[in-house]
């Protein structure tokens, strides 16, 4: 029964010492093995006991079967004479964490493929602890890798990402070639992305970098110049591509405001609420101007999503702006031909298509749109640079929305280590293993 019971919780170095059954959980009495007690949290080493046991803890273990499943040992305090007094590390579980190894990493692989609320249900935690998990695994399999994380990297793509309803900000760096995210920190500054250059990476890291895409900041050219010489700074195409998204959603506001206006001017004024009595139906231009109202309403999300992802509805709506032949829907066009410059793979072919859409948008007549027109014109040749160098605006887009959405999911998490994590395990290399398919020797009971 030991030897079952110790192969079902892929215990090592662990003796089971009782098992018994409370309320709908089962608690499975457990001790390291003697070798492997009072052990420093910190460094591993064995240390002197500083006080006696405390009173016994419990690590959430993987379900067995349908029960939810307890280790429980009472630990002591040991006093390393290097890292002070801590509670003696315990070979199922990650220091400091109340659960055990297997069940974190059971964890953080659900946080990786589904969502929150399945994450919780499934395995009947708060999500709000699926952050420090999050933190434990990832933590873990970066000290597996080390430096050498950052091996090979070429291309790469700094950026930043809000968080907190749009008040704080993360320092994302993506790799281009394989479309990951490589790297991620609080804050948007000097001094974070000089702690990545010149910490982060080797001498021959930096060296190897051919390409840094960015959105137009000074800084960050002057810092790539002094840490990555090799590199050539150009104009990241996502970028180009969200100011016309912003100019779009700007259009979208004005026009809602003013259709609606218009709709309520022609509106005829009643005396009374209620329904219009005979000879008093709306006029046909007024249902027409409601109608166009109707149809800006409710297009956000139809009009930033690319064209080729729409949904069946989306269309439609899309449709409905086109009949009304909006400047909404020029607009929109506009960002879509804009897309399509980065889409051609061929420099040539994106040269005549942006002088084309510069053209087309500085007559527009939409002033949001002439403004980005400016923006994009200044910065001609660094967007062309990107196109000539092939970088894929269509794997940063999916990156980029992949964070997003990652970053939404941790909202829930007070500390933005845990949300860096989960952003690392989801968008990076870093990726968390199902506990079984970790091989765990069982070795005989002691
Ligand atoms: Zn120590």
């Amino acid at each position: 029964m030991n030897k079952i019971l110790r192969f079902i919780l892929a215990l090592t170095e662990a003796v089971v010492k009782s098992i018994r059954l409370e309320g709908d959980s089962i608690v499975v009495g457990v001790r390291p093995y003697k070798s492997r007690q009072r052990r420093c949290p910190v460094c591993g080493r064995a240390c002197e006991a500083y006080d006696g046991r405390s009173k016994p803890r419990r690590w959430r273990a993987l379900d067995l079967g349908t029960a939810k499943c307890y280790l429980e040992y009472a630990p002591v305090r040991v006093a390393c004479p290097d890292h002070g007094v801590h509670v003696e590390s315990v070979p199922w579980a990650r220091p400091k964490s109340r659960f055990t190894r297997p069940f974190e990493d059971w964890v953080a692989w659900m946080a990786v493929h589904c969502t929150m609320s399945a994450v919780a249900r499934a395995c009947r935690i708060e999500w709000h602890s699926v952050g420090g998990i999050c933190k434990r695994v990832y933590d873990d399999l970066q000290q597996a890798t080390g430096p050498a994380r950052f091996d090979g990297i070429r291309r790469i793509g700094i950026d930043e990402t809000s968080y907190k309803r749009g008040h704080r900000y993360l320092m994302v760096v993506v790799d281009h070639d394989r479309g990951r995210l490589i790297w991620a920190a609080e804050g948007w500054s000097k001094d974070v992305l000089r702690r990545f250059l010149k910490e982060e990476l080797t001498r021959e890291q930096r060296l190897g970098v051919e390409v840094v895409t960015a959105d137009g900041c000074r800084w960050i050219r002057t810092l790539v110049k002094r840490w990555c010489p090799n590199a050539e700074w150009v104009m990241d195409p996502f970028h180009v591509v969200s100011w016309m998204n912003d100019a779009l959603d700007g259009v979208r506001c004005e026009e809602w405001q003013a259709a609606k206006k218009a709709a309520r001017a022609a509106a005829p004024k009643r005396e009374r609420p209620g329904r219009p009595s005979a000879g008093d139906e709306t006029p046909p231009e007024a249902v027409k101007l409601a109608e166009a109202a109707k149809a800006v309403k409710g297009t956000r999300f139809a009009l930033v999503k690319g064209k080729e992802n729409l949904t069946e509805s989306q269309k439609a709506k899309l449709d409905k702006l086109k009949s009304v032949g909006s400047r909404l829907f020029r607009t929109w066009e506009l960002k879509e031909d804009l897309r399509a410059v980065f889409q051609t793979g061929d420099a040539a072919e994106a040269e005549r298509l942006l002088d084309d859409w510069l053209h087309r948008a500085a007559y527009c007549k939409i002033a949001k749109v002439v403004e980005v027109e400016k923006k994009v014109r200044r910065r001609r040749d660094d967007i062309l640079r990107a196109v000539s160098l092939s970088i894929s605006n269509a794997r940063v887009e999916s990156i980029n929305n992949k964070i997003k959405v990652t970053v939404k999911m941790g909202y829930g998490f007070r500390n933005t280590d845990n949300l860096i994590a989960l952003l690392m395990l989801r968008c990076s290399d870093a990726k968390p293993q199902l506990p079984w398919n970790r091989s765990v020797p069982v070795k005989k009971a002691a």
